[in-house]
């Protein structure tokens, strides 16, 4: 499919966690994508000159639901996120989509372990709730999300309710009343043994470069290939 600019409207905002909020918006025209990609949005007139610009966000919700929603960080003077924090229903939106290539794709036998950072795990939830991942799930699947306070787990009620999903979120500066693991994702896949079937499971890695690019390394050392390791790198 290739990308085109869409004109949309705001739907609903939604404050996910301290740091995080959901905007969901609807195409005046069927906008076609397959769980994992991203849109651009367009932010007016926030580039050199006056310049528009534009800013990638994954998809959060699946292709088959009728508005599209984003799951965004707010990051302090960043004009993206600034822009979009400032939407509420009835505003309207541009946007350029579908890109991206990060899209979930059946292996028969075959596991699936998400491992996100943050926001990183929006797209996770578009190909768990779509069509596609339903009708075709992975012999087994692990998401792991990694936050640095137990308040930033995103999501933990939907990958809770997907049959043979097991949601690991790793809590970095977790308080002392938290029960799950503490530390990073990649702590926590260090910290597996042998028994973990790393050779029968797809990895997909979204998120942070930096977190993205360790894994990759601990998961080549124990003997993943390749072509069984998927990314999307958000920011370095
Ligand atoms: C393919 C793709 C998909 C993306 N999807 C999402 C998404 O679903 N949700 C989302 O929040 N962001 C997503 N991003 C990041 C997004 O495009 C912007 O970079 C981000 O929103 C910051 O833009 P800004 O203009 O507000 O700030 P800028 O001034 O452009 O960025 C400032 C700094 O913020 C940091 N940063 C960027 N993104 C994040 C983040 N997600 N979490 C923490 N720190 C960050 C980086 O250090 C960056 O240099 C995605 C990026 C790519 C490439």
């Amino acid at each position: 499919m290739k990308p085109t600019e869409f004109q949309c409207q705001i739907k609903s905002f939604k404050q996910l966690t301290p740091t995080v909020f959901e905007t969901a918006f609807e195409a005046h025209q069927p906008l076609p994508f397959n769980a994992g990609q991203f849109v651009s949005v367009i932010i007016p007139g926030a580039g050199p000159s006056g310049r528009d610009l534009r800013r990638a966000y994954s998809i959060a919700s699946p292709p088959e639901a009728q508005s599209i929603e984003l799951c965004v960080k707010v990051v302090e003077d960043g004009p993206g996120t600034q822009y979009l924090y400032s939407l509420r229903p009835g505003d309207q939106l541009r946007a350029m989509a579908p890109y991206g290539t990060f899209v979930y794709e059946h292996k028969p036998g075959r596991n699936i372990c998400f491992v996100a950072t943050g926001t990183g795990i929006a797209p996770f939830r578009s190909m768990a709730l779509s069509q596609n991942f339903q009708q075709n799930p992975p012999a087994r699947g692990f998401c792991l999300l990694g936050v640095r306070t137990e308040d930033e787990i995103l999501y933990a009620e939907t990958f809770g309710s997907i049959p043979n999903m097991e949601f690991i979120p790793a809590v970095s500066r977790a308080t002392e009343n938290w029960k799950g693991f503490r530390g990073r994702v990649t702590d926590y896949l260090r910290g597996l043994d042998g028994s973990f079937p790393w050779l029968e499971t797809e990895f997909y890695l979204c998120g942070h470069g930096g977190m993205i690019n360790e894994i990759k390394t601990l998961l080549l050392e124990r003997g993943v290939q390749k072509h069984s390791i998927h990314q999307e790198i958000y920011y370095k």
